[in-house]
């Protein structure tokens, strides 16, 4: 009983524990899949709004570099082209013009921390000042500054170069890139930040890392060689983040979106403590319904078991009164109240055989005891008819032991005849014989002995033996004593007064 409610409670336990850790497993996956997906679609979409920006400068660039071949006479219309190319783009900070000799000829800043006009273009944007549509990397300016140069050739009719119109963002301050990335700013721990082509950071939310290089991330130096795509990975401080990157087209630029993994997987906590939560009343629901079950299951086994152990007719009662509602219950009770059974018929039989005279098939001694232990028991008045054949030793000596039983037998057959049923014969001894009587009354006790008495005289013997007499002794329970061994006693003096009395004859103690 406890074994099965144990074994199923356990089962029952593993299954549940499995689904929670199955659920969590799928859990984490989906998470960190709708994580990486958020995230490449984010770092698209951002690096399509940044492209849009600088190709908005780039285009102005363009419109300016036009109109400057017909303006480089006039220093007035110089100033007032680069106050307009710097006002014109939202976070430009700066706008000049250079002349084919590389001399700054014209120049305006926004920005307090930059009024001193520069001589000369800085080597790096020497190098690339006949590019069209130039997007520079990040670099420190003359003045220390770390600044982003957006700048356009200008060419005479001819294609003559006559110079450069060019943009600058201050990366550092407050700036355009800087509003379009922080627009898309998570609230969760995520963060976006902008490299350029040297892996440099362009556009963080934590300024002091602007202008540092991140080359040797992985997740950079994918999106440096132009892929974009989704991926975990783990920082030099050994957290781990869930990436999304996309290039862009200007300045093969790129933008990475990521987001921690604890921020991630914060939401599993929370489910984890909901499903508990939601899944114990089922679980303990399923625990008593097993408990039941299983009670139920075991309960008609037990109940065989105990009437098993009963004997007689209360285990055939008790097994009675099993009534098992399942098949195998059925058999097992069916099989236990076979056994019983023949159980039961073996001490049947063993009882006959060692309470009976196997010759006149009458109650031997032990019979007669325990016959006078249920009369005693039940109050019930009885008296004893103690009988002895008269000289039965001349049958013997006579016609041969042979004949002397079957003498016996016939006495036996005799004695039967003579009594009502209730009345119990018995052989008690060689040719000694008794009758118990449920009788109150003495009369009928001497009666009945009487009838056994010359019921016997008149009747033939077989073997040739003839007639043969008995003498009868009688005493009665509790009337002659409340003893019944004492009463026994008496009936057998009886008998022997019978037989000093000549034999063939009843006496009736006292006497
Ligand atoms: P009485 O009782 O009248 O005094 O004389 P009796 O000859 O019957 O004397 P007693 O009772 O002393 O002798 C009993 C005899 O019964 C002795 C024995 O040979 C015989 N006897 C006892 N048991 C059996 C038996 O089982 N079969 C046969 N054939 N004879 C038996
Ligand atoms: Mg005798
Ligand atoms: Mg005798």
């Amino acid at each position: 009983m406890v074994l099965i409610v144990a074994l199923s409670i356990l089962t029952a336990m593993i299954a549940f524990i499995n689904a929670l850790v199955v659920a969590q497993i799928v859990q984490k996956d989906q998470l960190i899949a709708r994580s990486l997906e958020a995230n490449r679609a984010y770092a698209a979409k951002l690096a399509e709004t940044v492209d849009l920006y600088v190709e908005s400068i780039q285009r102005q660039l363009e419109v300016s570099a036009s109109r400057l071949p017909a303006m480089l006479a006039s220093q007035e219309a110089l100033d007032a082209e680069a106050l307009r190319v710097a006002k014109q783009s939202d976070g430009v900070v700066a706008a000049f013009v250079a002349d084919s000799a590389n001399r700054i000829i014209a120049f305006e800043s926004l920005a307090p921390e930059l009024t001193e006009k520069p001589a000369e273009l800085s080597r790096v944007e020497i190098d690339q000042r006949e590019v069209a549509g130039h997007v520079s990397a990040a670099y420190l300016s003359a003045k220390g500054f770390p600044t982003v140069l957006f700048s356009e050739p200008v060419r005479d009719a001819k294609g003559e170069y006559l110079g450069l119109v060019g943009a600058a963002i201050f990366l550092k301050r407050d700036n355009e890139l800087d509003r379009l990335i922080s627009v898309h700013f998570h609230h969760d721990g995520s963060y976006v930040y902008v490299v350029d082509s040297h892996g440099k950071i362009l556009v963080h939310r934590d300024k002091s890392r602007i202008g540092t290089s991140e080359s040797g991330n992985v997740v950079v130096d994918a999106v440096g060689r132009g892929e974009a795509g989704a991926m975990a990975v783990t920082n030099t401080r050994g957290k781990r983040f869930f990436a999304g990157y996309a290039p862009m087209r200007s300045g093969n630029w790129g933008v990475v979106v990521q987001t921690p993994e604890d921020v991630i997987l914060e939401p599993q906590q929370d489910l984890l403590w909901r499903s508990l939560l939601y899944s114990v009343p089922a679980a303990v629901l399923t625990l008593l319904l097993i408990y039941v079950l299983a009670r139920w299951i075991a309960q008609p086994l037990s109940r065989l078991a105990q009437a098993m152990l009963l004997r007689g007719d209360e285990g055939r009662a008790a097994l009675q009164g099993v009534s098992p509602w399942y098949f195998e219950a059925q058999q097992l009770r069916e099989a236990v109240g076979v056994t019983l059974a023949q159980h039961q018929r073996q001490i049947t039989e063993l009882n006959t055989e060692t309470l009976t005279d196997p010759m006149t098939r009458l109650l031997n001694r032990r019979g007669v005891e325990d016959e006078v232990e249920r009369l005693k028991a039940s109050r019930q008045p009885f008296a004893v008819l103690a009988l002895d054949i008269d000289h039965f030793k001349r049958v013997n000596d006579t016609f041969g032991h042979a004949a002397g039983d079957k003498v016996l037998i016939v006495l036996g057959d005799l004695m039967r005849a003579s009594i009502r049923a209730g009345d119990l014969p018995c052989r008690v001894g060689g040719e000694e014989f008794l009758v118990l009587m449920p009788a109150g009354d003495v009369g009928i006790a001497r009666r009945v002995a009487e009838r056994i008495r010359s019921t016997v005289e008149r009747t033939d013997m077989p073997e040739g033996v003839g007639r043969i007499t008995i003498s009868i002794g009688v005493a009665r329970w509790p009337e002659d004593s409340g003893d019944t061994d004492a009463v026994m006693k008496f009936a057998d003096q009886a008998l022997y007064g019978a037989k000093n009395a000549g034999r063939n004859r009843v006496v009736v103690y006292p006497f």
